[in-house]
């Protein structure tokens, strides 16, 4: 049975939570994980793009416990009360003081931004050198090895997210894959094979297939995310990533939650 341990609900950018467990039940998982997007950083720029978001699950974490509470006494599979945190080094304090005061399910962490920049946003990078754009990569893949050395995650999600951006696609290196698989090999964090992006841009799943590879190498097992924010999403994605697990023979794991 599939667990996806990585959708979103009202509570950051995806769709009514109810509406998310039903289609993870119409697509026959075993569970779903509703991960919502949450930043606890105290730098202004962070502070400011969590208000524009509307991302407020560091305050609403316990009304949405309760909605995952009633939603779980009629679903027929399992639901994860979880969290997709933006990790920095920086704010590694902030972090591990938020999920021991809230005691999610789990957490996910992922690296959504350099310097404060988001790395998916496609124009920001548009006037950047070659060597700028390099020398992100490095600082993507440091932060990367911080947050899987931080143990402060059961997840790291979209392990290659500088891939979705066309304007920093194709800087990394096997030298960063083989850095970040040793990071994980010593570490209880979990790279996630993310689906988010498996129905559009190519089809790409993340980490790509030189990265997997790589992992499969270290023997570092993967779990899944579909990263799903709409309902309609969540099926197809699962086709999908079926497909993908008989064409590789790629196996998931379960997390112990
Ligand atoms: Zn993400
Ligand atoms: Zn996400």
């Amino acid at each position: 049975m599939d667990y996806d341990y990585h959708v979103h609900s009202t509570y950051s950018d995806g769709s009514f939570l109810r509406w998310m467990v039903r289609a993870a039940e119409r697509a026959g998982l075993g569970g779903v994980g509703i991960a919502d997007h949450c930043n606890v950083s105290e730098r202004e720029p962070m502070v400011a793009a969590k208000r524009d978001h509307g991302f407020n699950l560091d305050l609403t974490y316990e009304r949405r416990r309760a909605a995952i509470e009633r939603v779980r006494e009629d679903a027929a599979i399992r639901v994860f009360d979880a969290v997709e945190v933006d990790y920095d080094p920086r704010d590694e304090d902030a972090i591990r003081a938020f999920l021991d005061e809230a005691d999610f399910d789990y957490a996910v962490g992922s690296v959504h931004a350099i310097d404060d920049l988001n790395v998916q946003v496609p124009p920001l990078f548009e006037d950047w050198s070659e060597a700028e754009r390099r020398n992100l990569t490095e600082d993507y893949f440091d932060a990367l090895v911080a947050l899987i050395e931080s143990e402060l995650f059961e997840i790291a999600a979209h392990p290659d997210l500088l891939e979705r951006n066309p304007e920093l696609r194709g800087f990394a290196t096997d030298e960063h894959y083989h850095r970040v698989a040793e990071a994980f090999e010593r570490s209880r964090t979990i790279p996630e094979l993310n689906a988010g992006r498996v129905l559009r841009d190519g089809g790409a799943f993340s980490p790509h297939p030189e990265f997997l590879s790589v992992l499969r190498e270290y023997d570092v097992a993967v779990t899944l995310g579909s990263d799903s924010h709409r309902p309609n999403e969540i099926a197809p994605r699962h086709d999908r990533i079926r497909e993908f697990q008989e064409e590789s023979g790629l196996e998931l794991v379960e997390l112990n939650v």
